[in-house]
């Protein structure tokens, strides 16, 4: 039987790889559901080609425009507005959620489906860096499936066996387009420059965070969680070629990898057909024409975002959700030219710097939290703190 399938953030990077592998599986999948924030002339694109059921706008003039563009399609259903988000995650002929919305927007929608007891397939690691161990405890609460999209996460996911033998995990990095950059020329840096992944085509958020190492950061909390290990078993490793995803070591010395081409529909198919395997469109790995597999230790005093990760995870829930506000202010500042690159990482120290420790008990306590150190970080950005 055919799978109904809401992709929230389906104009993105990650939900335009889903429609792609979505599109070839026409025999499995349904979609009824296609949520964005407010690029309706994309989502009407979408519309037209996958037919959802559903088409809801984060932002009410933005469907307004797409019910207009629509008008000769009344099947579709267009909405507006952050409920009608949460209510097509939930949409009793939706089985199962690709929570790809880039940021902490993510983490209501996405929490509403793993609450509906929906199949997750987690793209938007936000909502484990923001609430992690309530997220986590919802998804065992509700029973939900949930399977990592990021292709670090799924690697590991892929080679992880029985979790009493892993000694540790190891997280594999490109290392983004300054790896080698001057030092003294990265505060210079533009964000078409940062934009640039070596690799792999993403959002700009994530571009700018793989840029700044933040993105590895992130995926080491997102790691803590999805797979319950402590800090000091999980390990990043730069590796510039980006063909071995990641790697589970175990405790006989094994280690496992998963190597494939940067792309992201193979994480995604993985995922949407797991535990069986579906075509992606992805070619196959020529090991005999890729460049030589190198590795290196991260540079921490190069990528102070990736050592700012690492404290924010031993100083708790709350630290890690003000890194993750203070982070997401900071580079849309530096994608509107506000910020320079290198003040990306002094924002969000100084944000750090100020947080009251607390354990948050709710997902409103979350928010406020959330709230509030977006607030505190765009103060400091106009008194000109980070500079
Ligand atoms: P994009 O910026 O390409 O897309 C983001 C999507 O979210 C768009 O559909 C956008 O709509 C929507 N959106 C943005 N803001 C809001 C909001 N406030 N409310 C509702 N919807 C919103 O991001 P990516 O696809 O690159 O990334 C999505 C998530 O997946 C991120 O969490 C990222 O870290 C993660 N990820 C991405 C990877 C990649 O290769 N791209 C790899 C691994 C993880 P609109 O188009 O209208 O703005």
């Amino acid at each position: 039987m055919k799978r109904g399938i809401c992709i929230l953030g389906a104009t993105g990077s990650i939900g335009q790889n889903t429609l792609d592998v979505v599109a070839r599986h026409p025999d499995r999948f349904r979609v009824v559901a296609l949520t964005a924030n407010q690029r309706e002339e994309e989502m009407a694109a979408l519309c037209r080609r996958y037919r959802p059921k559903l088409a809801v706008m984060r932002e009410e003039s933005a469907a307004k425009r797409l019910r207009q563009s629509l008008a000769d399609l009344p099947e579709i259903t267009v909405a507006g507005g952050a409920e009608a988000l949460q209510a097509a995650a939930v949409d009793p002929e939706v089985d199962e959620v690709m929570a790809a919305i880039v940021g902490a927007a993510g983490l209501l929608p996405t929490l509403a489906a793993v609450r509906a007891g929906k199949k997750i397939y987690l793209a938007n690691k936000e909502c484990l860096v923001m609430a992690g161990s309530l997220f986590m405890e919802e998804v065992r609460r509700h029973q939900v499936q949930l399977l990592p999209i990021d292709s670090e996460h799924n690697a590991i996911f892929q080679c992880f066996g029985d979790e009493r033998g892993v000694r540790r995990i190891i997280l594999t990095a490109s290392g983004g387009p300054f790896r080698q950059y001057p030092l003294e020329k990265l505060g210079e840096v533009t964000p078409a420059q940062a934009c640039a992944h070596p690799n792999w085509v993403m959002g700009q958020k994530i571009s700018v965070d793989s840029a700044t190492m933040m993105n590895k950061g992130l995926e080491v909390i997102e790691a803590r969680w999805l797979f319950d290990l402590p800090v000091d078993r999980i390990r990043v490793l730069i590796h510039p070629q980006s063909i071995i995803h990641s790697m589970v070591e175990y405790l006989d010395g094994s280690v496992l990898a998963q190597l494939g081409n940067p792309d992201m529909r193979t994480p995604i198919a993985h995922a949407l057909a797991y535990p069986e395997r579906i075509d992606s469109g992805v070619h196959s790995l020529d090991l005999t024409h890729c460049q030589a597999l190198e590795f290196e230790e991260p540079d921490f005093g190069r990528f102070p975002c990736l050592a700012l990760a690492f404290d924010a995870l031993a100083g708790g829930t709350a630290a890690t959700a003000v890194l993750n506000a203070a982070n997401e202010v900071a580079v849309q500042a530096f994608l509107d030219g506000q910020l320079s690159f290198t003040g990306i990482s002094r924002l969000v120290s100084r944000s750090l710097e100020e947080y009251q420790p607390s354990t948050p008990q709710s997902l409103e306590e979350v928010m406020a939290i959330d709230a509030e150190a977006r607030a505190r970080t765009r103060s400091f950005l106009r008194s000109g703190l980070a500079a």
